[in-house]
């Protein structure tokens, strides 16, 4: 007879590892199922920066010394041509993801979670209108699995969500634009060291990272994780071929070995809708928990794979696992950072439309100042006294149009952001509030162009 688990965990990357983890620990009888095995773990291409905050809010330990590869100090934010860098201060790392993938799940496996690698994930099992277990492949054969939860954490190809009812709100595909594909390389200096190795750095070129960004990040004084990101569905070059472009930059004309080159999509919008659906949560890329300004999913998947386990412990001991027991995945992950998510997706529309020159001069005339630049990075706002000073620079300055906009951006900002505090308590309220995003949306982009 086959088992029933309490929960599946479909995915083992940082979103559903966490989730095993924090499962395991409760006590559940929970499976983890990826189609990759110890070697690949968390084998996703990545930048590999993570904000320190994120561990401590995401209920995990603190970090052995083995998995931080460079501690992180500062974020330098260049503008295009390099003609002004904006320096953030903030602790953060760059890891090896590997290394922490294999310790969460080692700690899991020891508090009796089981683990199926090399395990390809063909979709979910649908019955009574819910989500009852998946449909796996192993030892050449379909086979079935089931349980009272299914977690969907596979990344951005999102097996299972896909193959949900798309009359099911939890069915919510993504637009290309809010998409952005990336490439990276980790390279190695032969003879040079780095500057200010514990300062991560970003560069804003559209036309190097059209809809995006290029980053250089630091490892080590002589190994850098360098790539860029392009927004989707625009018809832009690839991201690999633009890296090429890059490569003429002066921090690439030196002697290097290549450790390794991959490139992925990723999510850059606001939440989903709902994360929780009939039998089913989707957290991590698959559920587009990504900050949508800089790309950064790990931290959120984290703290959705924690929102996720505990609520399920409730909704277990109430012995309410239907999408009303869980819902308060969706308030709390909306309070804790959807809101502020959606108000920087609101930023990011704005900043994709921008050229070089508008970012140029937004940068040199410090539209939003150096130090507002990490509230509003964290926050999702643009701050009283910048919208002040906007107020002063609208009146007479070279680039109304630019200033009025950004204007719209702020006023809008703050309306989704308040919208997503007013996530709806219950399932039945979803649609209207649903409705009402999405004419705020449309209104925002109608008064963008
Ligand atoms: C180039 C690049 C740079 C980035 N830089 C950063 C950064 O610096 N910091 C940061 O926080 N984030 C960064 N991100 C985003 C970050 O990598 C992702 O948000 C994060 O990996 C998402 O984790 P996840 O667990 O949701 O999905 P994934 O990491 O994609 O894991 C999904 C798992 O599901 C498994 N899976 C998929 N399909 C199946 C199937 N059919 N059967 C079985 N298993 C399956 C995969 O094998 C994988 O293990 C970057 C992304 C890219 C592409």
């Amino acid at each position: 007879m086959s088992t029933t688990y309490d929960v599946i965990v479909a995915g083992l990357g940082p979103a559903g590892t966490v989730a095993v983890w924090h499962l395991a620990k409760r006590r559940f009888k929970v499976l983890g199922v990826d189609m990759r095995d110890w070697s690949t773990l968390w084998g996703k291409p990545c930048g590999d920066a993570l904000g320190a905050h994120h561990v401590k809010e995401a209920g995990l330990p603190p970090l052995p010394s083995h998995i931080i590869k460079n501690n992180v100090t500062a974020i330098d934010i260049y503008s295009p041509g390099e003609t002004t860098r904006y320096r953030v201060h903030g602790k953060g790392y760059i890891i090896n993801r590997h290394a922490l993938g294999e310790w969460l799940l080692k700690d899991a496996l020891n508090h009796d979670a089981e683990i199926w690698f090399k395990t390809p994930i063909i979709g979910p099992i649908i019955e009574g209108g819910r989500v009852v277990g998946i449909y796996v492949k192993r030892a050449g054969r379909i086979e079935e699995v089931r349980a009272r939860l299914v977690i969907e954490a596979t990344g951005f190809s999102r097996v299972l969500r896909l193959k949900l009812p798309k009359s099911w709100p939890v069915y919510e595909d993504i637009d290309p634009t809010d998409v952005n594909i990336a490439y990276r390389e980790i390279i190695e200096y032969e003879d040079y060291e780095i500057e200010e190795p514990n300062v991560i750095r970003i560069y804003l070129d559209q036309e190097i990272a059209p809809g995006g960004y290029w980053w250089y990040f630091p490892e080590s004084k002589h190994a850098v994780n360098v790539g860029l990101g392009v927004q989707g569905g625009k018809g832009y070059p690839s991201p690999k071929s633009l890296y090429e472009k890059l490569k003429r930059h002066p921090l690439l004309n030196h002697r290097y070995r290549v450790l390794n080159a991959a490139g992925a999509p990723l999510p850059t919008r606001r939440p989903s809708n709902t994360m929780v659906g009939p039998g089913i949560v989707v957290i991590g890329d698959a559920g587009y928990t990504v900050n949508p300004l800089h790309g950064g999913g790990m931290g959120y998947g984290f703290r959705a794979a924690y929102f996720t386990a505990t609520v399920f412990e409730e909704a277990y001991n109430n012995d309410k696992l239907d999408e009303e027991g869980l819902w308060p995945i969706n308030t709390l992950y909306m309070k804790a950072i959807g809101a502020k998510q959606a108000a920087l997706d609101i930023f990011r529309i704005f900043l994709q439309r921008l050229d070089n020159d508008d970012i140029r001069y937004g940068m040199e005339k410090r539209l939003i100042p150096e130090s507002d630049v990490y509230y509003t990075s964290s926050e999702g706002d643009i701050t009283v006294s910048t919208l002040e000073k906007l107020g002063i620079i609208l009146r007479g300055l070279r680039r109304p149009s630019l200033l009025a906009k950004l204007k719209v951006v702020a006023d809008y900002m703050k309306k989704v952001k308040e919208h997503y505090m007013n996530y709806p308590q219950k399932p039945s309220d979803l649609e209207v509030w649903i409705r009402r995003l999405k004419d705020m949306y449309e209104r925002y982009q109608t008064q963008l162009e």
